[in-house]
């Protein structure tokens, strides 16, 4: 058994867990693979090992992959932070895209989707822990930016996503979780119908499902540890 299919199959477990431990079905949470800095030949592997989706966030590099990739039925996932400048190859080339925090980026993704295309899933990026963190948007803007973003027409805006501050026991990860459950609740409240919570990277996912996550991004458990000195 490959090391990559071991770990997926130990990332599943763990997800089951969590889900039966919070009262939810293991199929309620969505298994985003995160492959940035590993090769076109680990995510193959992943892909034999049965997973599709796929999470990248170093634009060039994600590129290279799709297209040595394009013989398998992958679906890719943007998850890093957007510049202005470079929106039309993901809107090209991607399925989902989970860190918008900016009105005008969704503007230009919409407007530069193909229209052969499905429209684009979005996830707005909210920023959970305050000071600690430079991006997403701060909660008191959510509704405005949601409702806006609903409202463009080759978008799809399925949620909410965040990376909160480092945390080190589960009880103290699940508060800023909680909030992200509550935020999604009082959006659906308002009038918006998101089904997505994208929340819980290999550290914390166990946490992130205990409050309601339905979409778990993880590299490290499932690829290894990336290397110092490349792009994290
Ligand atoms: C790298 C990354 C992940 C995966 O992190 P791991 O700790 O390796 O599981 C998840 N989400 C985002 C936005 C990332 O950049």
């Amino acid at each position: 058994m490959t090391a990559i299919l071991s770990n997926l199959q130990a990332v599943k477990r763990a997800i089951a867990a969590a889900a039966s431990a919070a009262g939810r079905r293991g199929d309620a949470v969505r298994l985003l693979a995160v492959s940035k800095t590993f090769p076109a030949t680990s995510v193959r592997e992943a892909y034999q090992s049965g997973q599709t989706a796929f999470g990248e966030n170093y634009l060039q590099a994600a590129l290279d992959k799709i297209d040595a990739l394009r013989d398998l039925p992958l679906e890719w996932h943007f998850i890093g932070p957007i510049q202005s400048n470079k929106t039309r190859p993901i809107a090209e080339n991607f399925a989902w895209v989970h860190g918008v925090e900016r009105l005008k980026i969704a503007e230009r993704l919409s407007a530069q989707r193909p229209s052969q295309l499905p429209p684009l899933n979005l996830c707005l990026q909210v920023n959970v822990s305050g000071e600690a963190s430079k991006s997403g948007v701060a909660p008191n803007d959510l509704l405005p930016l949601a409702r806006a973003v609903a409202g463009l027409p080759h978008l799809r805006l399925r949620g909410l996503m965040a990376i909160p501050a480092p945390a080190t026991d589960e009880e103290a990860q699940r508060v800023p979780f909680a909030r992200m459950r509550e935020w999604l609740e009082f959006l659906n409240r308002q009038g918006l119908q998101l089904d997505t919570l994208s929340m819980g990277m290999s550290h914390d996912f166990a946490a992130a499902i205990r409050e309601g996550a339905t979409l778990v991004r993880i590299g490290t458990a499932i690829f290894g540890a990336r290397h110092q000195g490349e792009k994290k």
